[in-house]
């Protein structure tokens, strides 16, 4: 097919990219963006089987058949708070796929076969660039399949959340990464070393292991994040060695927004990078953690007719979602509940913490699918200095983003983190099945206070309790 037809393809697919990463920054504009982004991919795949005509097409439709199948099966059947470690999965696999890619071109070359590095030696053409992009691929693609895996286990509790450390750990990684380095150079002055290329490769699957061990179970969305933006720098990477331009433009895109993102990401829980990657942050130690069941703290509770009837007679009523209220799938009904409460003339907001839930934007997208108007929910920013005026603080399976420790325990592993300021309500009514601690695994001192009350058991059951009592009394 005509050359100049695919590079148009491929110009109107890295448009539709670029639109549709635009689109998803917005919850009304996100299905739409989805949707755009994917008819690029769509368009980029069928212009690259024009250009790669020599690859039979049965090989090709059996490829996109088991993949269609592999990911709708497992996008459907996901529970939304199991995303992360789905994501993580889908990183380690586009992080392999650019390091096996990018090796295939080089024994392809190796073997005289005629494919783009050969056409490139031919033309005189910087084969040292080519050779470096190939090391970059590899080494980048194997760090994210397994560092993605290991992300996966910690997140599914295969293997243990606790940081694993030892002394000299960062040293250690030091001198791997030298050690990669030097056989990057030998390969690259000497494409026919297959020593120091199969070193790179060992290496570069060694390091994904030996960087995300040492990070609690805590940061994994945030290191899942940033690995996502590695398997886009990788793709990248190959994009170049292939000499195919809507992979260098989808890798550099996710490879952008992969930062952007785990940037987002630190902010809310007020780290660094830094911190989050080499602190071991999350290690637990006994004596400097507060009380782990909450045994130390004294608790008032109410039933769920008595929270219910309190709202009902407020003014103002803000609801803070967290974790709890996706794995509890109470939207809906707190979606019912805001209506009900609205009718008593009761103000309703919704107070949406950044890092809540185990994803950027989690409780938004909850909510958006209960149909909750977006000039509804605001952010921290925007609400923290309405809560002292508010009567009721409504907590729905949120601990870690409303823990006052957070502004003044300096000993407190998640001190300096911005939370949300519900303890200045007039009372505030937690939801939750037990006093075990939130994704920090450390207890909030909220639930000790003069204002505060525990509406124990699943959140759903508790929403849709209070909805029947107003129901009834109204
Ligand atoms: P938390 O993880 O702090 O707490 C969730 C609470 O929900 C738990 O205490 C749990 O208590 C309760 N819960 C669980 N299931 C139910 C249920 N069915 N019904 C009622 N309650 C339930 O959540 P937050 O949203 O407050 O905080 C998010 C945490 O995740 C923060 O530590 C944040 O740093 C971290 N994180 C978030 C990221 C993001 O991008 N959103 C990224 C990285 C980390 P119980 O078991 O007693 O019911």
């Amino acid at each position: 097919m005509n050359s100049n037809f695919i590079l148009i393809s491929y110009i109107v697919s890295a448009i539709l990219f670029i639109l549709g990463i635009k689109r998803l920054g917005k919850v009304n504009t996100a299905r739409q963006g989805n949707f755009l982004s994917a008819i690029g991919m769509l368009i980029a795949i069928i212009a690259t089987l024009f250009k790669m005509d020599a690859i039979p097409l049965e090989w090709v439709l059996g490829g996109v058949l088991l993949g269609t199948i592999i990911g709708a099966v497992s996008a459907i059947r996901v529970a939304m708070t199991s995303m992360p470690e789905m994501v993580a999965i889908f990183n380690g696999f586009g992080g392999g796929a650019s390091a096996l890619v990018a090796s295939a071109e080089l024994f392809k070359y190796l073997n005289g076969k005629e494919i783009y590095l050969a056409e490139l030696t031919k033309n005189n053409s910087d084969l040292t660039t080519t050779m470096i992009t190939i090391v970059l691929s590899v080494i980048i693609g194997s760090l994210t399949f397994t560092g993605s895996f290991i992300a996966w286990g910690k997140l599914q509790g295969k293997i243990s959340g606790q940081p694993i450390t030892y002394p000299g750990q960062n040293i250690i990684n030091l001198l791997i990464l030298l050690g990669v380095v030097i056989a990057a150079y030998f390969f690259v002055v000497n494409p026919e070393n297959m020593t120091a290329f199969y070193v790179i490769l060992g290496v570069g699957l060694l390091l994904g292991v030996l960087s995300v061990i040492p990070i609690g179970g805590a940061d994994m969305p945030v290191v899942i994040s940033l690995l996502n933006s590695y398997s886009g720098i990788a793709a990248a990477a190959t994009g170049f060695v292939l000499g195919n331009q809507a992979l260098i433009v989808s890798g550099a895109l996710v490879g952008a927004s992969g930062i952007f993102l785990t940037n987002i990401m630190c902010k809310g829980m007020n780290r660094s990078l830094t911190n989050v990657l080499f602190s071991a942050f999350g290690k637990v130690d006994a004596t400097k953690t507060g009380p782990q069941s909450g045994e130390e703290i004294t608790i008032k509770e109410m039933s769920a007719d008595n929270a219910a009837y309190t709202m009902q007679s407020a003014e103002s009523v803000i609801i803070v979602p967290g974790y709890g209220m996706a794995v509890a799938q109470a939207q809906h009904e707190v979606r019912k509940l805001a209506d009900e409460l609205e009718r008593e003339g009761v103000d309703v907001k919704f107070a949406v913490h950044p890092v809540a839930g185990r994803m950027p934007g989690h409780m938004n997208v909850l909510l958006a699918e209960a149909n909750i108007s977006y000039d509804k929910l605001f952010d921290m920013d925007e609400i923290n200095d309405d809560f002292p005026g508010a009567d009721v603080a409504l907590i729905i399976g949120a601990n870690d983003v409303v823990n006052p420790a957070a502004r003044h325990d300096e000993s407190s592993p998640i001190y300096g983190m911005p939370i949300l300021n519900v303890d200045y309500a007039k009372t505030t009514f937690v939801l939750k099945r037990s006093m075990n601690p939130g994704f920090a695994g450390i207890s909030n001192e909220l639930f000790g206070y003069e204002n505060n009350y525990m509406v124990f058991g699943d959140a759903k059951a508790t929403v849709s309790q209070f909805v029947e009592t107003l129901k009834e009394e109204s």
